[in-house]
C-alpha cells in the first residue's frame, strides 16, 4: 500500500493509492466511505499534506476503508486510468531539511571528514517537483549532480523529542533527489558560505512518487537505496550504513527547530554522486518505497 498525489482530469489534486499493483482514486473512495459510514461527515481528503496534518495518514485508515468498500462495491470503479500525472506527495512543506555526509564513503569521496554530529542544511520548498517532471539545468551553474536519498515526512509537531519516541512523529517514507550544483557548492563551502543556493534552484528537489505509511516498512534501518543514470547503477547502499539513523535525525533536529506536519527530512546520499547532463534519466529506487524517475533538460 503506497499513497500518492495526482492531477485529476478535472484539473484538481487528488490522493491516489497503489494497492495490489493497481492505482485507485482514494479521494473518491473516501467520499463514498463517508456516505456509507458517517452520513457524509468528515474532512475532504484531496491533499496528502492535509491527510498528514489531520493525523489520518495511517496504514489502518487505508486498510479499513478498502476492506469496507470492497464489501459493498467492486473497487474497479475507483481505478485510475493511465497516464497518471504524479504530483509531489507534499507540494509545499514548511521546511525541507537535509543532512550532509551521512554515509562514510560519500563524505570521503568528496574529500570531507566523517561528521561527529549531524550536519544540516535546507533546500527551498520551491525547488520541489514531482515524479516524471523535468530537472532543468540552470545556465552557467557548472556541474550539477544527482544525490538519491530517502525522505521522511513528519506527522505531527515535534519539539525536543527523544530518539525513543522519534518514530511516533514520522508519517511515512518517500524518495528525494537532492540535486546539487556541485561547483557552486564547493565555492560556497570554501568561502565559508551556506550551501543553500546550490541546493535550491527550481526543479532541484524531485520528490515522490509515493508516500509509504511507516507501518508498511518492516525494517527502516535496512533499506537498500540505489540510483541509476540512463539505466547504469551509480549509487547503492543500505540504510544500515547511515552514520546517523532516522530516529536520531528527527530527535536531533527537534532540539533546534519545531518540526511541523508535512515537513520533509532528506536523510543523506550514499557514495557514487556524479554529474548529470541534458537528456539523462535519473532513477532513485528503494524496493519498499518505489522508484522516482526524472529526466534532465
Ligand atoms: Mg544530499
Amino acid at each position: 500500500m503506497k499513497a500518492f498525489s495526482f492531477l485529476h482530469k478535472d484539473g484538481l489534486t487528488r490522493i491516489g493509492i497503489e494497492y495490489n499493483d493497481a492505482f485507485y482514486d482514494f479521494s473518491q473512495a473516501w467520499e463514498l466511505y463517508k456516505h456509507l459510514k458517517n452520513k457524509g461527515q468528515g474532512p475532504e481528503l484531496n491533499f496528502l499534506q492535509v491527510m498528514v496534518e489531520a493525523d489520518f495518514f495511517h496504514l489502518n485508515t487505508f486498510q479499513e476503508l478498502i476492506s469496507d468498500l470492497e464489501k459493498v462495491r467492486p473497487l474497479d470503479d475507483l481505478k485510475i486510468k493511465p497516464p497518471i500525472i504524479f504530483l509531489p506527495p507534499v507540494g509545499r512543506p514548511q521546511k525541507i531539511l537535509c543532512i550532509g555526509r551521512n554515509y562514510k564513503e560519500h563524505a570521503e569521496e568528496l574529500g570531507n571528514k566523517v561528521p561527529e554530529e549531524p550536519l544540516f542544511f535546507s533546500k527551498a520548498p520551491s525547488s520541489i517537483i514531482g515524479h516524471e517532471s523535468k530537472i532543468m539545468l540552470p545556465a552557467d551553474a557548472g556541474r550539477v549532480d544527482h544525490e538519491g536519498e530517502i525522505a521522511l515526512v513528519i506527522s505531527k509537531k515535534a519539539s525536543h523529542i527523544s530518539e525513543k519516541k522519534a518514530f511516533d512523529y514520522i508519517a511515512g517514507f518517500s524518495l528525494i533527489n537532492d540535486v546539487t550544483a556541485r561547483e557552486m557548492k564547493k565555492r560556497d563551502t570554501d568561502a565559508g558560505r551556506p550551501w543553500f543556493r546550490s541546493k535550491s534552484f527550481d526543479t532541484f528537489c524531485p520528490f515522490g512518487p509515493f508516500l509509504v505509511p511507516k507501518q508498511k516498512i518492516n525494517d527502516p534501518n535496512d533499506l537498500n537505496i540505489s540510483v541509476k543514470v540512463n539505466g547504469e547503477l551509480k549509487q547503492q547502499n543500505s540504510t544500515s550504513k547511515m552514520i546517523f539513523g532516522f530516529a536520531e535525525l528527527v530527535s536531533y533536529l527537534s532540539k533546534f527547530c519545531t518540526l511541523e506536519p508535512g515537513d520533509v527530512i532528506a536523510t543523506g546520499t550514499p557514495a557514487g554522486v556524479g554529474a548529470i547532463k541534458a537528456g539523462d534519466t535519473v532513477e532513485v529506487s528503494v524496493h519498499e518505497i518505489g522508484t522516482l524517475i526524472n529526466q534532465v533538460e
